[in-house]
């Protein structure tokens, strides 16, 4: 093949997404090349990614893990940036074609602007980017010509289902949920499941962080906020589905009523490869979906006495302006507290909306207006932990 190699840079690599694209790469080493690599704190892995791929470049979170690292390559003569600004530098890196932009939170929007500023495709796995500055990242890619093409499964679907369509045509897009560990489990349990049970997803294995999110379907509803902005879309445009075969991802309703709807077997790779090669198609290494063995799907509405956090989202995408911030905000500290077994499951809930209910909205233009209504919401949750903690001493 005389086709040019396209040279990636993946944002957390040595995360879920990170990993299963490091597997899509290696089976097509002749199309993919990797220059760049950046991780957290997990420098034993990534020695091994980086002795593998070869990269000119890493990047990880500060000058102990640099040094971990470079005692874990030996002579290796990477170059090894770090913090904030090493991770907003490799993901502009000028030898890039495209980033893979997969560190999870709100830690992934710096890079992604950086990497959007510069014109690079982007494959777009970091949904809190688009939950939180949707509108600054559209104009950004408008401005320089960066295709984003996401890696969500549903969003993939969503973005194949809309290939080669005028949007004017379509009337609703739903994304599909498998409705997590907790579907089915009797509500009066809900609010005290423990961090085991809340990690075993039935369908999917993902990162910590989205796995609880799936548990509390909040996941779901930073998808909505995601694909509103991905797909210029109106919040009454959006609806979920919840589909425990998770085989259905995304479905398209047009005007005239045909749906559309993109299926594929339950593993990220699919979608993550299609991120790579789009427009192109390439094989994949896994068996056909065989529909036959599946035979049923099925298709619920979302229980919201259920799934409260999901009402929450659907909440904060309607109204719009500073409350998706303070909804991930919020989310991603009493993720994190939940992680850290300092919450019940069922205070995600209450902290959550805690801070959606004591918000004072306003309009974000800029970076800077998203950081601080972010600090703001953080600081909140923060404080209210700090409350809960005291009345349980
Ligand atoms: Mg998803």
């Amino acid at each position: 093949m005389n086709k040019r190699k396209k040279r990636l840079v993946i944002l957390g690599s040595t995360g879920s997404i990170g990993q299963s694209t490091l597997d899509v790469i290696r089976r097509f080493r002749d199309r993919y090349g990797v220059v760049g690599l950046a991780a957290g704190r997990n420098s034993g892995l990534l020695a091994r990614q980086v002795e593998e791929f070869q990269p000119e470049i890493v990047a990880v979170e500060s000058e102990k893990q640099a040094g971990e690292l470079r005692r874990n390559l030996g002579r290796s003569r990477v170059r090894i940036l770090c913090g904030e600004a090493g991770y907003e530098e490799i993901a502009s890196v000028a030898t890039a074609d495209m980033v893979v932009s997969a560190i999870t939170g709100i830690a992934g929007l710096k890079p992604t602007l950086a990497a959007l500023r510069k014109g690079k495709d982007l494959a777009l796995a970091n949904k809190e980017s688009m939950v939180v500055a949707g509108d600054l990242i559209r104009k950004i890619a408008a401005r320089t010509g960066s295709r984003i093409i996401p890696v969500d499964s549903e969003h993939s679907g969503v973005f194949q289902c809309l290939r080669g369509r005028d949007k004017k045509f379509i009337k609703k897009v739903y994304l599909t949920a498998s409705g997590g560990p907790f579907l089915r489990v009797p509500l009066e349990e809900l609010s005290t499941k423990t961090l085991a049970e809340a990690l075993r997803h039935p369908r999917w294995k993902m990162g910590q962080k989205v796995t609880i999110d799936s548990a509390t379907m909040m996941n779901k509803g930073l998808e909505l906020v995601e694909a509103r902005w991905l797909f210029n879309l109106r919040p009454d445009q959006l609806g979920v589905l919840v589909h425990p075969q998770s085989i259905v991802h995304a479905l398209v309703e047009f005007l005239d009523g045909s749906v559309l709807a993109q299926l594929s077997q339950t593993d990220m790779r699919i979608p993550i490869q299609y991120a790579l090669s789009y427009p192109e198609r390439l094989e994949s290494p896994l068996p056909s979906l065989d529909l036959a063995e599946v035979r049923s799907l099925e298709f619920f509405p979302v229980d919201e006495q259920r799934f409260p956090l999901f009402g929450l989202a659907r909440k904060a995408l309607a109204a719009g302006l500073s409350f998706p911030v303070v909804l991930n905000a919020a989310n991603e500290v009493s993720v994190q507290a939940f992680l850290e077994e300092k919450i019940s499951f069922g205070q995600i809930f209450e902290i959550v909306s805690y801070c959606l209910n004591h918000h004072q909205p306003r309009a974000l233009a800029e970076l800077d207006d998203i950081l601080a209504v972010d600090r703001e919401s953080r600081g909140q949750a923060q404080l209210y932990l700090k409350k809960m903690k005291g009345n349980i001493t």
